[in-house]
């Protein structure tokens, strides 16, 4: 093996080193021991895409770890998640967030959400549009909410190589969480990320604005 998970990781970090963003380790189809390579190789944030596979995981690492959900999450499986889940990066409905914030209260805890936004073109990708987000956190019920918190915004770029047409995706997403930090959160210093990049784009991304970045492939390999 001539690069290691901790090789990427430390080289990841280095790339990122004096930028706004911070790496979150996509490790969803990889076993526990890789997960446990990577949080030796300093790795705190941990994505994982299915509820049940990440409520798996969770016990076997150590309890410093943050554990990001970064796919479409239905509502019955949010109660498997409650308990520890540090932040879920695909709130894509009031019903959704209502859900989490049940849940949360439930356990005496605030679980952290971001908007994610539909950027791409293509159809499959899912997300929000901006009125979509708008309507939700002008409702009344959003306002009672007190055990999820909105920490910012999160988006998928549409699978291409052609740089310009994922800067454009980038600057739409940056573009939204400007316009709803500056209307909706003006007081509220906990809205400031902005998940954008996977393992393809992440350079862009950050290049763009982006705070979080999401990349599993550049680290683990290819998933099998
Ligand atoms: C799988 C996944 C990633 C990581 O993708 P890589 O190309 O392996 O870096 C990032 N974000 C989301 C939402 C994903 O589902």
């Amino acid at each position: 093996m001539t690069s290691s998970i901790a090789d990427n990781i430390h080289r990841i970090n280095a790339e990122l080193a004096g930028t706004a963003a911070r790496l979150c380790v996509v490790t969803k189809t990889h076993p526990v021991e890789l997960l446990q390579e990577a949080y030796a190789a300093g790795a705190r944030c941990f994505g994982e895409n299915r509820p049940q596979e990440m409520a798996a995981k969770q016990p076997q690492l150590p309890t410093d770890v943050e554990w990001h959900l970064i796919g479409q999450l239905q509502t019955n499986k949010v109660k498997l998640l409650a308990p520890f889940v540090h932040t879920i990066q695909s709130i894509d409905s009031l019903k959704l967030l209502r859900e989490i914030d049940k849940r949360a209260a439930e356990g005496n805890r605030v679980i952290n959400g971001l908007l994610q936004f539909h950027i791409a073109a293509e159809e499959t990708k899912s997300g929000l549009s901006l009125a979509e987000a708008e309507e939700m956190l002008a409702s009344e019920e959003y306002q009672q909410f007190r055990n999820v918190r909105l920490t910012g915004v999160m988006g998928v770029a549409t699978f291409t190589p052609d740089e310009h047409q994922l800067r454009q995706e980038f600057q739409t997403l940056h573009g939204y969480f400007d316009h709803l930090k500056a209307t909706y959160f003006t007081d509220a210093p906990a809205f400031c990320d902005i998940s954008m990049g996977m393992s393809g784009d992440y350079a862009l991304a950050v290049a763009e604005g982006s705070t979080l970045v999401r990349v599993g492939s550049a680290i683990f390999g290819r998933r099998g």
